[in-house]
């Protein structure tokens, strides 16, 4: 397909889950993962676009699986969103090692590593082109980083949510099980619900659906992916209204 010429989005929030940057192990931090992620955020930012990341936490501590072990499930959520802000830091130095001036807020405080988040500070680093990596998720637990994910992006003004995986958009079925299972290239809110496909948590989905926030799911896995899909190809799966 052919390029537009320029990006189709101005301010994008792209979330990355925590076992994207754990690489093929799933778990701790993998660098040439995290380089792989910061080499295509930087190729987008060099399109002009403003980006804003949401960074998970999979890769070291899910506060559920922590309380399927007798960790009390608030505590988990904490160490959880604790595991979130050292992504946030090992994707920071990635990105400044490639040159892209980066800052970390993060929703729990902690003064000597991350600035607070603070809306207006993290837009005003957006205008001024830093790629501003949130940490901590919501900052509470019993949520996820896909609802922060979901909440920043309506915050700061985002056009759309680009949620990465590993699959290559929204399925029918399972395409690991059914050969067969065909990929929407875009489905509205109301069917996702209805079909009962797994976009997002259901706190994060119905945020975006009640603010008509776009979710792309894509494969962030492939190279230049990220910079097609803030082009406007047809890349992933769009939910839309
Ligand atoms: N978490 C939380 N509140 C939030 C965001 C995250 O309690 O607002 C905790 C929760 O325990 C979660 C963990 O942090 O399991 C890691 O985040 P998540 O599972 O969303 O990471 P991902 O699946 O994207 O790697």
């Amino acid at each position: 397909m052919k390029e537009a010429k320029s990006p189709k989005y101005s301010r994008i929030l792209l979330k990355l889950s925590g076992e994207a940057l754990g690489g093929q192990a799933r778990v701790g931090i993998c660098a040439e993962a995290v380089r792989d992620m910061a080499e295509q955020i930087r190729e987008v930012r060099g399109l002009g676009v403003q980006i804003v990341v949401v960074v998970g936490g999979g890769n070291i501590f899910r506060g559920l699986s922590g309380s399927e072990r007798g960790i009390e499930r608030a505590t988990g959520d904490y160490m959880g969103m604790l595991g979130t802000v050292i992504n946030a830091l090992a994707l920071q130095d990635a990105l400044e090692k490639m040159g892209v001036a980066t800052r970390v807020q993060s929703a729990i405080s902690m003064a000597q590593v991350a600035e607070a988040f603070i809306r207006r500070r993290a837009v005003r680093h957006l205008e001024k082109g830093r790629v501003v990596i949130f940490g901590g998720g919501t900052g509470n637990p019993y949520f996820s980083t896909d609802t922060a994910a979901a909440l920043r992006a309506n915050e700061i003004g985002a056009e759309v949510v680009l949620k990465a995986t590993k699959v290559d958009g929204i399925y029918d079925s399972d395409p690991k099980q059914n050969a067969k299972a065909k990929r929407y290239s875009q489905i509205r809110y109301a069917d996702a619900l209805q079909k009962q496909l797994k976009v997002m948590d259901s706190t994060a989905f119905s945020l975006c659906m009640d603010n008509k926030m776009p979710i792309i799911v894509f494969d962030l896995f492939r190279p230049h992916n990220l910079r097609r899909v803030v082009m406007g190809e047809k890349v992933g799966t769009l939910v839309t209204t």
